[in-house]
């Protein structure tokens, strides 16, 4: 029987797994990444697509922490896009088609070269445990490897089974099996455990589509890259087609809805609202006589297209007869049909805002296991699960990101504290401060975390410090000098002639004011590079609102000042509804800023939990 060591464990090399063995491994944790193929490594089970309408968010707050997700998509990006771009900075996503092969390559290379980091090729069949403390794993070959901490992030496939139509199977994914023996072990645990389910759409031949009479949908001139640190685009750029379902399309789906897994009776875990079926849309939807359909290239040397738009789990044959009614597929070949996917899931409330398991010492989990859907929403899990194993091997305190700091504290909080009723994506609309909140400024969020931390490599901490202090001079001489209304007017600009003075970073203000138009009132501005006057425009937009968000979250973190300790008992407070009580010791928040967030705990109930903490201080 081998023996080896490490400081971290991680289960499993999809977005969470290599996002944590990399976040463990750049602590200075040595690191072993477990995955059932060495393959494995950055595939993409879905659309080969990575950010979006808050997803581009978590992706540019991964970069900003040194992670890898963004370089690698930088990299495999085929089509780059910002979305919402006619919205305001604050909810603009950056999204970038990539080429799924690209991707991998590109993963491997990244989780290769790490130092700390080794890949085993294996699947982990049980964790080696001493009384309640999780100390390492064992392998199917029954080799054993133990660790100081584990975490465990294996997707879809925990008693994963695969539908398509009437037929189902034992399925992690597509070609892969399900992780039963890990599922098993797992129970023994006693973990709140539930049922969800997810699905893909048929994969197309390109060879085989009549692209001619279809609209195209091209990238953005100027690509929006995801990581602080990427000069430029490396591959070859795309376009993307357009389509649409029709009458024949719906009357086709219509008339199998009883073939079909979900509707038919064969499913019972809850799928993504936010992302439904064509069924689902057909159904929910009755009244929309057509649904749009991208047609997403996974390569450029690749003919798979990805339909994205109809995921279904009807039978293969009524998938071709759909596919087949719609305008540019009529003689479509399908190389892989869509299927749905049910799995077990962990209801994440049981977890610390470490993401770690406290009737389990030494396990963390991460990703789609802790009930989210989305390969943004694992990596940013995986971030946070790594870093901390990594402190807890290292003896330093957990690394907790807050609902004011991060789109990562936000979802991390959601998880923890409200848990899933279905599978959780990200959404800008979820982050109660997402003014402040932005893509473009994730850097200078969170990069000072990570240099604190020690996950922010010199090259970053470089980068980073030479942008603040050009972006620091820069406000320097905005907000030297301040000038009245009739100067303003004077070099050009329009603002209130109420007789105010401003400054350069007040002027700014005005949504119409470009830095550009600056430049005649305050010539030192003319030698400021362009990228720091994007950023600097963007603070000043958002500087009044912010400072009015400020109060809120000085108020919140004074509530989360008050730590609930975990051995807090609610059932004995006094003057507590016992449904309240019910509530509260489910929940197990953190701290009163938690609690108030459970769904249905009144004000009353942490009046009472306050004073109970006063009195015990
Ligand atoms: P995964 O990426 O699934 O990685 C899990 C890894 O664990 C795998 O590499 C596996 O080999 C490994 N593993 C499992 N068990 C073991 C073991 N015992 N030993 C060793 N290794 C193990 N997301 C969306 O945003 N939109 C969608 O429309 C969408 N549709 C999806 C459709 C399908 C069919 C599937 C499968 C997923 C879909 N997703 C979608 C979800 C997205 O793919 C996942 O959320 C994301 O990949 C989860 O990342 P993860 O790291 O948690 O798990």
């Amino acid at each position: 029987m081998k023996h080896s060591d490490f400081d971290v464990v991680v289960i499993g090399a999809g977005h969470a797994g290599t996002e944590a063995a990399h976040a463990a491994a750049r602590m200075g944790a040595t690191t072993a990444l477990v995955t059932l193929s060495a393959t494995d490594i950055g595939v993409m089970s879905c659309n080969p697509a990575i950010g979006g309408l808050g997803k581009g968010h978590l992706v540019r707050e991964i970069d900003a922490l040194d992670g890898v997700m963004g370089r690698v998509a930088d990299q495999a990006g085929i089509q780059f896009r910002l979305l919402n771009r006619r919205k305001g900075p604050a909810v603009q996503g950056p999204r970038t088609q990539a080429d799924r092969a690209l991707y991998r390559a590109a993963m491997q290379r990244e989780t290769t070269a790490h130092p700390n980091l080794s890949v085993l090729v294996g699947e982990v069949t049980d964790f080696l445990v001493n009384g309640p403390a999780v100390t390492g794993i064992r392998l199917a070959d029954e080799s054993e490897i133990r660790a100081g901490a584990v975490i465990l992030t294996s997707g879809t496939f925990l008693r994963g089974v695969i539908h398509i139509g009437d037929v189902s199977r034992p399925g992690g994914r597509m070609g892969d099996r399900p992780s039963v023996k890990l599922a098993e072990r797992l129970d023994s645990l006693n973990l709140p455990l539930g049922r969800l389910k997810t699905g893909t759409p048929p994969r197309l031949d390109g060879r085989t589509i009549d692209w001619s009479g279809l609209e195209r949908q091209d990238g953005d001139d100027e690509p929006t890259l995801f990581s602080f640190l990427s000069m430029g685009v490396v591959a070859p750029q795309i376009s993307c087609g357009i389509t649409h379902t029709n009458a024949r399309t719906h009357e086709i789906i219509e008339k199998n809805l009883s073939r079909s897994a979900m509707y038919g009776g064969h499913i019972d875990g809850i799928g993504p609202r936010y992302c439904p079926s064509i069924e689902d849309k057909i159904v929910r939807f009755a009244d929309k006589e057509s649904h749009q359909i991208f047609l997403e290239p996974e390569g450029v040397n690749d003919h798979t297209i990805y339909p994205n738009g109809i995921s279904t789990s009807l039978p293969q044959d009524v998938q071709v007869d759909y596919v087949r009614s719609i305008k540019g597929l009529e003689k479509a070949e399908i190389l892989q049909p869509g299927y749905a996917i049910e799995y077990d899931y962990v209801d994440p409330r049981v977890l610390t805002s470490s993401l770690s398991l406290p009737e389990a010492p030494g396990l963390y989990l991460a990703g789609q296991i802790n009930g989210t859907t989305g390969y943004e929403e694992a990596a940013a899990q995986g971030m946070v699960a790594g870093l901390n194993a990594a402190l807890q091997v290292l003896g330093r305190d957990p690394i907790q990101f807050t609902r004011s700091d991060s789109y990562i504290g936000v979802m991390v909080d959601d998880l923890t504290t409200r848990g899933v009723a279905e599978p959780y994506r990200m959404f800008t609309s979820r982050a109660e401060f997402r003014l402040s909140l932005r893509a473009d400024n994730a850097d200078q969020r969170l990069t000072p975390i990570g240099i604190r931390l020690g996950c922010v490599s010199e090259t970053r901490r470089k980068h980073f410090s030479e942008k603040m202090e050009k972006l620091e001079a820069a406000k320097k001489k905005l907000t030297d000098h301040t000038y009245t209304p009739k100067e303003v007017r004077e070099a050009g600009i329009e603002v209130n002639q109420d007789g105010n003075r401003r400054d350069g970073m007040a002027i700014l203000a005005f949504p119409d004011v470009s830095f550009e138009d600056l430049v005649p009132l305050i010539p030192e501005l003319q030698d400021v590079e362009s990228g720091i006057r994007q950023q600097v425009e963007r603070d000043a937009l958002y500087a009044n609102y912010i400072e009015r968000q400020r109060r809120d979250v000085e108020a919140m973190k004074r509530d989360e000042a008050y730590e609930i300790p975990r051995d807090f008992d609610f059932f004995a407070l006094d003057g507590l509804s016992s449904e309240m009580k019910q509530k509260l010791s489910n929940a197990r928040p953190e701290n009163v800023a938690q609690a108030s967030r459970i769904e249905g705990v009144t004000p009353a109930a942490l009046t009472l939990v306050l004073a109970k903490l006063r009195r015990d201080q």
